[in-house]
């Protein structure tokens, strides 16, 4: 009996183990499958900026590098190089003069030489993944890669494996594995542990990888954040971690109760059309000031509702308290539009589209007054988030890529979304002050007219911005605190 039990336990001990590791390989395939992608992807836009028939940098040639990025689905900027020095780009144009980067943290066997985290020539503060290839370069965002990687699995990317062996990308320290020879499908131990190894063909690189030994927040967004961490300071961040899940955890508590009892608000942005600052709509923002009467910023709870699963709950409240404060005006203003923020879960929710409809025909206000923003990064499944999107339209309501530039889709992915505007996010409207030709916003706008896409500007905060944009583009509007800050929505009306 003892004996049975002890087999049945080692038997069932097995076929766990034997679970995990099919489930990490799995994961670590998944992986590669998905960074080959972006690796052709990459490889693909490399190729085509050196075969240009045009005169480097001409008109016809920066054409050619906005095309390249148009119709890539990870690449940001098509950059053209000479001596490793930057001459121009489908981002910036030509540049005043030839401006080098740094040097590069490692150089593929096959030639290519890769900055995996490097300042972003014209973007102040924006860093970005670079990779160069004789005179062409392309830049792609630094999160290209790390975003592929199930957040279940601890994990080291290596470059190169046949020759020397460089860490691309890793959320564990990678110390040890310098020492191994990877092969595809054979396991490696390190310091007493199993780690799954897999391998591209395609390109030079493998990922060594295990799951996690305890569950953690899988999928959260504080993990990735931590996982980057990892990636920057080398060792992953434990005790951190915990305690930020622990905190988000009582605000989680604490952010149901308050959908219950009044601590919730919405307030209006005005939305203006730039070329006569009439206010054309408005952008419906949450607040939450709790029991104590402090504050909690939405950038906060709405991260800890999406994590935990209340999303829902909390986009549904907002359309309701819109639909109360604001229907009687809206059926007054026809063409004047309300956008609300949804996350990918809600376009993913089949129900969400029917209970849209439920609460504007109960309200007697039409779909076209209702527009929807949703965040780039929200966007990256593509099929399914692309279905939700056009129900949304077919219903009548225009959707919007908000805080577009922040992310890494291109645009022509966005276009393939097919979404009605863009919100170019307000980093670049900031770096018009460093003068219009070091903001990428001139080419940002000259490709979504390209593309047929509305354009919002967010973050304008003086009257030069303003009218530095109007000058780029009169039709596009602006939302910002030079044309009003938030307001509760009894005065959103009010002459502005
Ligand atoms: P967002 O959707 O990009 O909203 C714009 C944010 O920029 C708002 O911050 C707004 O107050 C701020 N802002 C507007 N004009 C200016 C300006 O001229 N300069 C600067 N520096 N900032 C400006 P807020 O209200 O703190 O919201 C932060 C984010 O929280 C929003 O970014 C949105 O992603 C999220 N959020 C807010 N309300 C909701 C909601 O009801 N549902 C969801 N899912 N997310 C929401
Ligand atoms: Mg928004
Ligand atoms: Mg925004």
């Amino acid at each position: 009996m003892a004996i049975g039990l002890g087999v049945g336990l080692w038997a069932g001990v097995a076929t766990l183990h034997d679970q995990i590791e099919d489930d990490t390989g799995r994961l670590a395939q998944l992986y590669i499958e998905r960074a080959d992608a972006v690796g052709d992807d990459i490889v693909q836009a490399l190729a085509r900026i050196r075969q240009s028939p045009a005169a480097p940098c001409s008109d016809a040639d920066l054409a050619w590098l906005r095309r390249i990025v148009i119709e890539s689905r990870h690449i940001k900027s098509a950059v053209r190089l000479h001596d490793r020095e930057m001459l121009c780009s489908s981002t910036l144009g030509k540049l005043p003069a030839p401006t080098g980067r740094a040097t590069a943290d490692f150089e593929t066997s096959r030639g290519r030489r890769v900055l995996v985290d490097t300042p972003l020539i014209g973007m102040p503060g924006v860093r970005g993944m670079v990779i160069e290839e004789g005179n062409a370069s392309v830049v792609l965002n630094r999160e290209a890669f790390i975003d592929k990687v199930d957040p279940r699995l601890d994990y080291t990317v290596v470059a190169d494996y046949d020759t020397r062996r460089d860490v691309f990308i890793s959320n564990m320290p990678p110390a040890g594995l310098a020492l191994r020879t990877l092969v595809s499908g054979e396991p490696v131990t390190v310091d007493g542990r199993r780690f799954e190894v897999r391998c591209s063909t395609a390109h030079t690189g493998c990922i060594v990888a295990a799951l996690r030994d305890r569950p953690r927040a899988t999928g959260s967004p504080l993990v990735m954040a931590f996982g980057l961490f990892g990636l920057v300071g080398g060792l992953g961040g434990g005790v951190g971690l915990v305690s930020a899940i622990a905190r988000s955890r009582s605000l989680s508590r604490r952010l149901r109760a308050a959908l219950g009892n009044n601590e919730l608000t919405v307030v209006y942005q005005p939305i203006v059309r730039l070329a006569d600052r009439e206010r054309v709509g408005a952008e419906s923002l949450i607040r939450w000031r709790d029991t104590e009467g402090h504050a909690i910023s939405p950038d906060v709870f709405i991260a800890v509702a999406e994590e935990e699963g209340f999303i829902s709950e909390v986009t549904r409240f907002v359309l309701r308290r819109v639909m109360a404060e604001l229907a009687d005006g809206l059926r007054q203003r026809p063409g004047f539009r309300v956008t609300v923020n949804l996350s990918a879960k809600d376009v993913l929710d089949p129900t969400f589209a029917g209970f849209v409809r439920h609460e504007l025909q109960a309200a007697g206000v039409s779909p076209g007054a209702i527009g929807f923003e949703l965040t780039e990064r929200s966007t990256a499944d593509h099929d399914a988030i692309g279905r939700g999107i056009q129900a949304l339209r077919k219903a009548g309501h225009a959707v919007y890529i908000d805080d577009f530039g922040t992310d890494y889709s291109s645009l022509s992915y966005l276009a393939q979304l097919q979404v009605d505007m863009i919100k170019i996010d307000r980093s670049f409207t900031l770096a018009l002050q460093e003068g219009a030709e070091q903001s990428l916003m001139p080419q940002i706008v000259a490709m979504a007219r390209t593309l047929s896409l509305g354009l919002v500007i967010e973050g304008i905060e003086t009257d030069a911005q303003a009218r530095i944009v109007a000058g780029i583009d009169r039709d596009a509007l602006g939302q910002g605190w030079l044309f009003g800050s938030p307001v509760e929505a009894s005065h959103l009306f009010d002459a502005g």
